[in-house]
C-alpha cells in the first residue's frame, strides 16, 4: 500500500545534527568509518520517515563516510535524496547543494517553500536555507558551533533544543 506522503520536504544535515562528531572514527584519507549519533537522533530521522516526509540528506563531507555512518545504524532507508559536497562539487551554503537535492526529489523552484531544512550550523545550513527560501530549523544542542545568529540571514525559523524536539517542530512548520 502506498503510504501518504507529507506536503512539507526535509532536509537534514549530518555532523553534530543527527552524528555526534566528537565519536567519528576517520581512516587515514579522512573517511569516517564510524560515528555515534545524537541520542533521540535515529528516532526523530525514523518518526519522519514514518510520517511519511520525504527527507533528504544535505551534508558537506565524503559520499564513503555518509555510507558508513548511516548503514551502520541501518538508516540508509529515510533517504530519498541525498546531496553530497563531495559530489556536488560545492558545499552549504551554495544553492547548488540544496538544488541537487530538489533535482533528486523531483522539486522545482516553486517547490521550496515547502522544504525545511535541519542543520547546526548557522553559516552553511541556516544562511544557505533562508537565502534560498526553504525554511530552517536550527539543531542547537551541539557543544562544538556558534549558535548565535550572527545576522538576520541566519535567524532559524525555529530552534530545536535537543533531536527528540524535531519532529514537533517540523509539524509546526505544516
Ligand atoms: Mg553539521
Amino acid at each position: 500500500m502506498m503510504k501518504n506522503l507529507q506536503e512539507l520536504i526535509v532536509f537534514v544535515d549530518s555532523g553534530d545534527t543527527l552524528v555526534d562528531e566528537s565519536t567519528e572514527i576517520r581512516d587515514e584519507n579522512g573517511v569516517v568509518i564510524e560515528a555515534q549519533l545524537f541520542p533521540g537522533a535515529d528516532e526523530a530521522l525514523r518518526s519522519l520517515h514514518r510520517a511519511g516526509y520525504r527527507i533528504a540528506l544535505v551534508a558537506d563531507g565524503l559520499e564513503a563516510s555518509f555510507q558508513n555512518i548511516f548503514s551502520r545504524h541501518g538508516l540508509e532507508e529515510c533517504f530519498e535524496a541525498r546531496a553530497i559536497s563531495e559530489t556536488v562539487g560545492a558545499e552549504k551554503p551554495d544553492p547548488a547543494m540544496f538544488r541537487c537535492a530538489m533535482k533528486q526529489m523531483g522539486l522545482t523552484e516553486e517547490d521550496r517553500g515547502r522544504i525545511v531544512m535541519i542543520g547546526n550550523n548557522l553559516e552553511r545550513d541556516i544562511r544557505g536555507a533562508n537565502g534560498m527560501g526553504l525554511h530552517s530549523i536550527l539543531a542547537a544542542y551541539s557543544p562544538r558551533y556558534r549558535m548565535s545568529p550572527a545576522c538576520p540571514e541566519e535567524q532559524p525559523d525555529c530552534v530545536a533544543d535537543h533531536p527528540s524536539q524535531i519532529p514537533e517542530l517540523v509539524e509546526s512548520l505544516k
